[in-house]
């Protein structure tokens, strides 16, 4: 018996023979002895419209409370429409809205913004776990969250996604199906290259690069509740079959991204090579990369300024890198020379803030500044920041660096 987490997006639901199709695929795998709950989001688009509505009757004056109050109407509609069409296929089902006892999803006051009070929210899944276990099919809002005075508060658009990951976090769920309206994750968007490619497979890392990047699958953040043994799939509502094979999503392997924090095990040197005019060159770091990849030396990290570039390699690496790279630099007319620096640390923090939070860059490196410890090397991308110090200052960086985001 498995317990499963389906979530429809709004297309998914997006009229009534959508909702009834649904219905059927969840009742389906009920009647194969699972467990499952249902998580759902508003009808179609019918946030915005609620949105629309309030902005052309109220405009300025609507305050955030009662903005959440009014838009939560998409999902209090949809989950008792949901929760209808599975009773009349025989099967018994409760809807579940902020207003019911054994609503689980706690936040804080935050109305439209709302974050997620992990704690509570893990308690309050024991009441769901007791209708699985007398049978019933649950079916949730998406979206919704309850705050400290019983208020409804929203987790911000496209938040029905973060909804399912943390319901099926705190009910230790075999899997998360997230049901959408495209077959799964494309290799790009398909409307802008057309033999774009359907993945099998994504990892938790790469669907939030992609997701912070602006595709619309997923939304950023509902991956931080990915546990690495739930299974995760996005699949197309027109197969009308959550077993369909969709884009399984699968990890994180590296590090606890809750806490977000890794310090890698082994010393990385750095090598520097030098030269001049390297900005109007090109080529260069496929020369750079391609005489390490043939002798099967992976690079953790890579950086390149107007007159120079550095690679990070393992140290049990390095020596050989560092012959590699001499004779490329031999061979191109604008390098003159490089380097085997020191040994290196390395701490990766992943976090799909980075984009949108400012100062976090230095929230980080100031505790590091503060215990002298320098920053060899920094790189940073939309979802990660990779630091290199001192090999002999990377257990401590790494403790600050946990510290701050405690
Ligand atoms: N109904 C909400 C929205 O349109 C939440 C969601 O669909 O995930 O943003
Ligand atoms: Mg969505």
């Amino acid at each position: 018996m498995d317990l499963l987490v389906a979530k429809f997006g709004g297309t998914s639901v997006g009229d009534g023979s959508r909702i009834k199709k649904a219905a059927q695929s969840v009742v389906n795998e009920y009647m194969k002895g699972n467990q499952i709950v249902v998580v759902v989001s508003a009808v179609n688009k019918s946030t915005d419209e609620l949105i629309g509505l309030s902005d052309d009757a109220v405009g300025a004056g609507l305050t955030d409370k009662q903005r959440a109050g009014i838009v939560a109407m998409g999902e209090l509609t949809s989950v008792r429409l949901f929760s209808a069409a599975i009773e009349s296929l025989g099967v018994k089902s409760e809807y579940i809205d902020p207003y019911h006892e054994l609503w689980p999803v706690i936040t804080d006051s935050n109305s439209l913004e709302a974050k997620i009070d992990f704690k509570s929210t893990e308690i309050k899944m024991e009441g769901i776990k007791t209708l699985l276990n007398q049978g019933i099919i649950p079916v949730i809002c998406g979206f919704l969250g309850k705050g400290p005075l019983g208020e409804i508060t929203t987790l911000g658009r496209g938040g029905s996604d973060v909804s399912a990951f943390l319901i099926g976090h705190c009910l230790e769920a075999n899997e998360v199906i997230i049901v959408t309206d495209v077959d799964g994750v494309m290799s790009t968007d398909p409307n802008k290259i057309e033999d774009a490619k359907l993945l099998d497979e994504i990892s938790v890392e790469e669907m939030r690069d992609l997701a912070t990047h602006g595709a619309q699958v997923l939304h950023p953040h509902a991956l931080t509740y990915k546990d690495p043994l739930i299974n995760a799939k996005i699949i197309n509502f027109a197969h009308g079959d959550l077993t369909s094979k969709g884009t399984r999503i699968v990890g994180p392997y590296e590090g606890d991204l809750l806490k977000g924090v890794s310090l890698y095990k082994n010393p990385i040197s750095l090598i520097a090579v030098v030269g001049e005019g390297m900005i109007k060159k090109s080529g260069l770091f496929a020369g750079l990369s391609g005489c390490l990849a043939k002798e099967d030396i992976n690079i953790f990290g890579i950086s390149a300024a107007q007159n120079s570039m550095s690679a990070f390699v393992n140290k049990s690496d390095s020596n050989k890198a560092y012959h590699l790279l001499h004779q490329f630099v031999v061979e191109t007319d604008v390098l003159s020379s490089l380097s085997l620096g020191r040994d290196t640390a390395m701490i990766t923090f992943f976090s799909p803030d980075i984009i949108e939070k400012p100062g976090i860059i230095s929230d980080i490196t100031e505790p590091l500044r503060k215990s002298e410890i320098n920053i060899v090397e920094i790189i940073s991308s939309q979802t990660a920041i990779v630091l290199f110090v001192d090999w002999k200052d990377g257990e401590k960086a790494y403790e600050l660096i946990k510290e701050v985001l405690e």
